[in-house]
């Protein structure tokens, strides 16, 4: 392997250019000795929610904390069942388990690689109590039949929006269409701390108080506990300094849209898919997943890296073949879908500062491998 000319991310360079104010924020932050909750964490939720398009911003510690909570205020329990993606981060199906509920999936669609609103209804049950979509790559789900669906059922839907804040579906923010969203910001998200972080959306003002109590264990007036929480709080330190990364969403976004434009140029006559924004969606490329069919996925990624090109694959192993979820007893071939897009998937770089020249090696690389076949 070469010398990494092409990162997948740079997180170095996202955050550079606001050292400064992270210095004073720093200070700031020292200054006013309210380091858990407090000021910083109001001022970012208010602001967040504003971007975000919801009434409520609730900072947690992450995007896995923020899932993990709001099923908690929602009541979920053993015996419930929760549908979500087979393809998707450990932590959906991970939470849902350690609720003690059980995950149902329900398999993608093959070109968006988000849940498949047209095999929705087949996955419901009466013990049916949430429906999880997951918007992968920064873009949503087709949320409009999810979310009729779920409403003729009045069954609570969870948008899991860390990939994509920004995102919008039909004008709207992802984060702000369901019952719920939630979101992450972990270094390599389309709004990043410098850590852990994460928050909860929602317009639902019962819901949102509910939420701030049970993110500090739930304690009440009086210190009385009627629903039990956690510590999930966000650092007043991680607010301050998102609060000075959040204006930058929308340029970085731009910056990863025009990088996704000049691939699809550029790559959009190989014998790769390149990833197409579905109808309805404003997709924010917060990762640029290409598809390789015949098993070339994986010559291909050696074939970058030899090239000093990093990529990744997000994510090798549908959630139904791990092996923690063995006694659900899905066997290959359940989620055919899913399990094609674990093979043939691969994440190349598409990070803000990624320069023209950066671009063109990765281009180049992938039409070397092409060409050489
Ligand atoms: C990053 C990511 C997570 C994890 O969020 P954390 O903040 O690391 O807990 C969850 N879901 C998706 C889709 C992600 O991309």
């Amino acid at each position: 392997m070469s010398k990494t000319q092409v990162p997948l991310y740079d997180l170095v360079a996202n955050n550079r250019p606001h050292l400064e104010e992270f210095h004073e924020a720093l200070e700031r932050v020292e200054e006013s000795g309210e380091y858990i909750l407090g000021p910083f964490v109001e001022k970012f939720e208010k602001e967040l929610a504003k971007v975000c398009g919801v009434k409520h911003a609730i900072g947690v510690g992450s995007g896995t904390d923020a899932i993990l909570i709001t099923l908690m205020a929602l009541g979920i329990k053993p015996g419930d069942e929760v549908i979500t993606s087979p393809f998707a981060y450990i932590h959906t199906a991970g939470c849902i388990v350690r609720m003690g509920a059980k995950p149902v999936f329900c398999d993608i669609d093959p070109i968006s690689c988000n849940l498949d609103p047209a095999k929705l209804e087949a996955a419901i049950s009466p013990r049916t109590k949430a429906i999880l979509p997951v918007h992968l790559y920064g873009q949503t789900c087709d949320m409009g039949p999810i979310l009729t669906l779920a409403k003729k059922r009045g069954i609570p839907v969870i948008e899991d929006a860390d990939q994509a804040i920004g995102a919008k579906y039909k004008g709207k923010q992802a984060g702000s269409l369901g019952s719920v969203g939630v979101t992450s910001f972990y270094p390599t998200k389309g709004l990043s701390a410098m850590g852990d972080a994460g928050a909860v959306l929602t317009s639902d003002d019962a819901l949102a108080q509910r939420i701030r109590l049970m993110r500090v264990h739930g304690i009440e007036d009086g210190y009385q506990v009627r629903h039990l929480g956690g510590n999930f709080r966000l650092d007043a330190l991680h607010a301050a300094l998102l609060s000075i990364k959040l204006p930058q969403v929308e340029a970085d976004t731009a910056a990863r849209r025009a990088h996704a434009e000049r691939y699809e140029k550029r790559l959009g006559e190989l014998q790769v898919s390149t990833p197409a924004e579905s109808e309805n969606c404003f997709h924010t490329f917060s990762h640029y997943a290409i598809r390789v069919r015949g098993g070339g996925r994986d010559p291909l990624a050696a074939h970058l890296a030899a090239n000093g090109v990093d990529s990744r694959v997000y994510y090798p192993v549908p959630l139904h073949l791990q092996p923690c979820f063995a006694d659900l007893g899905h066997k290959a071939g359940a989620f055919p879908h899913a399990e094609a897009a674990a093979r043939e998937t691969l994440c190349i770089p598409v990070f803000p500062e990624m320069t023209r020249g950066q671009q063109d090696l990765v281009i180049e690389s992938v039409r070397e491998y092409f060409m050489a076949e």
